[in-house]
């Protein structure tokens, strides 16, 4: 029986791998840490987050949601934040939630558990440190989990944050990142886009911040409100 047995133990194997690769990557995983990626179902809000900012356009975006009043998440990286401490306080001045997004941004395939701790806790001095806001959210690098992280979260008391919707912006010309995104817009929706690019000074986010402007009176138009991540899960009103 070699041949039922070798498929048995390569089911298995392929099985623990499928998982793994799930409990790494998969926007809905918990299985190395807890997060979420949507918001309650019955709630006709939309919560856009920015991710590795603060960058030097991230004023221009903030322009853009403060002509629609409409608050949002920004998961900066604390080697952003400390590059450009005035507007990751501009951020916050204007109403906008922050979150972690990492140090310095990197991998965290076959790190170690201290090197996970320290990344995050360096980011949460950064960003507490210059904005005087203490994130209660992260937002994990490439979106990759990793054993330890959970550990580092609960130290740190940071909820994960995934996505309903990723609109690969880093790519995608504004035409194409509207079209990606609006058939995800739904009740409680959490999109993800990028105002930086990792650490990069002068990333090229201008199509980010165009369908960002088209894109809101677009949902507006279909009976949505906009939330930063805290009040789509714990809402007040
Ligand atoms: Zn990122």
């Amino acid at each position: 029986m070699p041949g039922v047995i070798e498929g048995a133990v390569c089911a298995a194997f392929c099985g623990a791998g499928a998982l793994m690769a799930y409990g790494v990557r998969g926007r809905s995983a918990t299985l190395f840490a807890p997060s979420v990626y949507r918001g309650p179902a019955g709630r006709r809000s939309i919560a856009l987050t920015f991710d590795d900012g603060p960058s030097e356009s991230t004023p221009e975006l903030l322009e853009v949601l403060s002509t629609q009043g409409v608050p949002a998440t920004f998961f900066q990286c604390g080697a952003n934040v400390r590059r450009l401490p005035e507007v990751a306080r501009e951020v916050v001045r204007r109403g906008h939630e922050v979150g972690n997004h990492s140090d310095t941004h990197p991998r965290f395939y076959f790190r170690k558990p201290e090197f996970i701790r320290e990344e995050l806790a360096r980011a949460q001095e950064a960003i507490t440190g210059t904005t005087g806001v203490s994130p209660t959210l992260y937002r994990a690098p490439f979106g990759v989990r990793w054993p330890g992280m959970r550990q580092a979260q609960e130290q740190l008391h940071l909820m994960g944050v995934m996505w309903t919707v990723i609109g690969c912006d880093w790519k995608l010309d504004a035409a194409a990142i509207v079209r990606r995104v609006l058939p995800h817009a739904r009740n409680g929706a959490i999109v993800c886009l990028h105002d930086g690019r990792e650490l990069e000074a002068r990333p090229a986010v201008e199509p980010t911040i165009e369908a960002v402007r088209q894109l809101i009176p677009m949902l507006k138009g279909e009976g949505y409100r906009f939330e930063t991540v805290s009040q789509l899960l714990c809402p007040t009103n």
